[in-house]
């Protein structure tokens, strides 16, 4: 029986005092309304309800207590108590009097409104904290690499299945040319089991449902897998072996084609879904396969990008490889051809051997030229640093342009700006193999005129000590027609038209020079007009300044001196027949024994057997190769002493450290007679005679100079010593030592005069920057001749 003590709801009296705002509560019954409010959880002071409530509902109570609204004796309030059960205070005032007002009310658990409420504010929380759900993987799909992505998709469902708590959510992807779909992705709860291993290569058809409502971009929920309608059977029959409860699957679609699906499997109770639920959950699914399908085009191009690279790699190692086999049989032609050279007698023949010579020459010029393309596109060419003096470096690039210059009679100009430091650190081969390319041109394309070489720096940003090195170069030649300006730096590439075949060149020059800019962190710039001329700019910033000097390279001319080896013995290890005999050739002059080996193994016997002073080795040769056959030299004690020059036709930079770490020194194949003495003079005993004939003058009748002429030369010629500086340079050419020679008498010359002097001072420079050191020891000889008749006249 319900009695008003059961019932739950709380009956009271009060009265209330609008003038102080006082309020009295009296309870009247024992009842609980909710769980802690009854009569007693408020001990003495009925008051200590208004506590107990939200603070502004709190306040609303109380302003109707006091009766404020007068127009409303009855009311009714939801309030919430204790924050977290809602109740409803219905109340009337009966009396009132001047300030007071007195009245009953009741207070009861909240009803079914209050119930629909609360179940809406859950709902709303959990739809919140999907959305941050979501926001959260968003932003780490978003932010993983390709790599990164399955990871990271992994865990977003893994993430999707707690908060639905679900026991399997996945991903099937569509092929479309087979309508197969494949489950790519699962994440299971603990407990389930996986499918993803069965789940392969599923006809879509086997679904047609499915399939209907994912192609009208509609979703699959199933409620109860055991509800199935009979005539979708084949579902039912995938389904329930897998323990499944219920199911929710969304289409995924990657723009407007149909991907695939992300699925939701509830296994242990029944997961109902709402349609806010389900929008959300869409978009995660779009989301994900939108990342799925980044991660894929990322993929591809990476593995394109890496195709075309190993691509190109082996393009590149191609080349070095047909170079080196090129150079092989080089060695042949150029060395024998020198050999006959110096050896024939017939004029015929003579210019017969120069053309083969010069041939050689400019093929192997072209061979460097793609070995270097191919070096540097396969990463393999380093820049060598190195204080370098400009105005060296231009000085010996115009002495080599001047002839031909003088021969179309052009000018060639080159302004060095005031204040240019004297040393910067650069790659000084590098930088004249560009210069060179381009000064090239500019005199090969101009006919009329001429050209300029500008270089301007300028101090560059940031830490001082650096500068902005800009040269440029301009012809007033043919120019480059508009459309082919872009095309110039590319390899092989040569501006078509009637004259091309008028001109030599390989089309690589620029190619290579570009490059070589890229790689020294500059660029290289190109204006150009046909009929009127171009200019080319080289761009170098951040250049060192430095006070060290430069290197001064070995560079001598074995082949004005003759070099005596005392009767050392050397031993030749290559397999080809033709390469010892060539080097039998070179030194048959030198009073050396040389002796063969067919074969790293012979070179070992051989080597052990005679005790040589130098083994020259081939490297690549059958069954045992030069590496190996060094290494057992070395470990035996009684060969390693002996040093050990790898003759190698490779030009490959990652062969060089190897090279270097087991040989002794290295030549490379092809070689000339001077390379091969030269290395031979570090390493055995010799002797030096110089071999400069006596210089037949016929232009001594000629010789017409003043006494004051004579003297003036003569006199500098013995305050200088530049007696015994000749004697050095007719030995050798030491370069610095000649520059040095040819600045001491350059003035003079020309203050008084001398022509013969000043032409061949102009010379000699010449077979300097040309390292011609033939021309070199024919004039110098005839400098020394000169100087002599200089003496004798009276
Ligand atoms: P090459 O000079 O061996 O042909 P390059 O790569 O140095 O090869 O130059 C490519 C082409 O660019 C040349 O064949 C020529 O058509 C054009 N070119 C380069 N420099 C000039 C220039 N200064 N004036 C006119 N044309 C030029």
């Amino acid at each position: 029986m319900l009695t008003v003590k059961s019932f739950p709801a709380l009956f009271f009296h009060y009265k209330a005092d609008v003038a102080d705002g006082n309020v009295l509560i009296s309870f009247l019954n024992e009842a609980e309304a909710v769980p802690g409010l009854h009569c007693h959880s408020l001990g003495q002071d009925p008051q200590s309800l208004f506590d107990h409530l939200h603070t502004s509902d709190g306040a609303k109570l109380k302003d109707f207590l006091l009766n404020k609204d007068q127009s409303h004796p009855a009311w009714d309030l939801s309030l919430l108590y204790d924050n977290t059960h809602w109740i409803e205070i219905r109340g009337n005032a009966t009396l009132s009097q001047g300030t007071i007002t007195e009245g009953a009310g009741m207070i009861l658990p909240a009803g079914e409104k209050i119930a629909a409420l609360e179940k809406s504010e859950i709902q709303l929380a959990s739809l919140n904290e999907l959305h941050n759900l979501i926001i959260n993987f968003s932003t780490m799909l978003v932010q993983a690499s390709s790599t990164e992505v399955p990871q990271a998709i992994q865990l977003t469902l893994q993430r999707l299945g707690e908060y639905a708590g679900v026991d399997r959510v996945y991903i099937f992807e569509h092929d479309q040319s087979l309508d197969v779909v494949n489950n790519t992705y699962e994440w299971c709860n603990e407990g389930t089991s996986p499918e993803i291993e069965n789940l392969q290569g599923i006809p879509f058809d086997l679904v047609p449902r499915w399939k209907e409502k994912f192609a009208l971009n509609e979703y699959v929920y199933i409620p109860l897998i055991s509800e199935i309608a009979s005539e979708y059977i084949a579902e039912k029959e995938i389904l329930e072996p897998q323990g499944i409860i219920s199911l929710l699957a969304l289409p995924m679609f990657y723009g407007s084609r149909f991907y695939g699906f992300i699925g939701f499997d509830a296994v242990r109770q029944q997961r109902v879904w709402n349609d806010e639920h389900i929008a959300l959950l869409r978009l995660a699914g779009e989301i994900i396969s939108g990342t799925i399908n980044r991660a894929r085009f990322e993929t591809e191009l990476i593995d394109a990008r890496q195709q075309a690279e190993e691509a190109n790699h082996a393009k590149s190692e191609f080349l070095a490889t047909m170079s080196h086999e090129i150079r092989t049989p080089m060695n042949a032609i150029l060395g024998f051809s020198e050999i006959l050279l110096n050896t024939a007698e017939n004029d015929q023949n003579k210019t017969y051997l120069n053309a083969v010579l010069s041939s050689g020459k400019t093929l192997l010029a072209l061979i460097n030229d793609i070995l270097d393309l191919s070096k540097i596109e396969a990463g393999q060419l380093e820049i060598n640093e190195e204080p370098v003096d400009l105005k060296i470096v231009f000085q010996e690039i115009s002495q080599v342009f001047l002839p031909k210059v003088d021969e179309k009679q052009l000018y060639l100009q080159i302004n060095l700006p005031d204040g240019l430091p004297d040393r910067m650190v650069l790659d000084d081969v590098r930088l004249r193999q560009i210069l060179f390319n381009i000064i090239g041109n500019a005199v090969k394309f101009t006919h009329e005129g001429g050209v300029k070489v500008n270089v301007t720096f300028s101090e560059a940003e940031g830490a001082g000590g650096f500068i902005d090195l800009s040269i440029s170069v301009a012809d007033t030649g043919i120019g480059i027609p508009e459309g082919a300006i872009r095309k110039i730096f590319q390899s092989f590439f040569q501006v078509e038209g009637s004259n091309t075949r008028k001109y030599d060149g390989t089309g690589l020059g620029l190619a290579i020079s570009q490059k070589l800019v890229q790689i020294m962190g500059g660029r290289l710039q190109v204006e150009s007009k046909v009929g009127e001329g171009s200019t080319f700019t080289i761009v170098l910033p951040g250049l060192e300044r430095t006070e060290a000097m430069p290197e001064v390279k070995d560079s001598f001319d074995w082949s004005g001196v003759e070099v005596k080896f005392d009767g050392s013995t050397i031993l030749v290890v290559d397999d080809v027949d033709f390469n010892r005999e060539l080097v039998k050739s070179f030194l048959k002059s030198h009073k050396l024994t040389v002796l063969e080996a067919r074969s790293g193994i012979e070179g070992v016997e051989l080597c052990n057997a005679c005790k040589p002073q130098l083994v020259l080795m081939d490297l690549r040769m059958p069954q045992m190769n030069g590496y190996d056959a060094t290494e057992i030299r070395r470990s035996q004690t009684n060969t390693a002493h002996i040093p050990v020059v790898a003759f190698t036709a490779s030009s490959m930079k990652h062969d060089e450290p190897r090279i270097r770490k087991l040989f002794t020194d290295y030549v490379r194949k092809p070689i000339s007679r001077n390379e091969l003495v030269r290395v031979l003079t570090r390493y055995l005993p010799h002797e030096l005679l110089s071999v400069h004939s006596p210089v037949q003058n016929n232009s001594g009748d000629d010789l017409h100079i003043s006494a004051q002429q004579r003297n003036a030369i003569l006199q500098l010629w013995n305050e200088a010593g530049l007696q015994q500086k000749l004697n050095q340079l007719l030995h050798f050419m030491d370069i610095e030592l000649l520059e040095d020679f040819i600045r001491e008498l350059e003035f003079t010359a020309r203050q008084f005069a001398l022509h013969q002097l000043v032409d061949l001072l102009e010379l000699l420079r010449q077979d300097k920057n040309k390292f011609d050191f033939e021309n070199y020891h024919i004039h110098i000889s005839k400098l020394a001749a000169l100087i002599d008749q200089f003496h004798s006249l009276k």
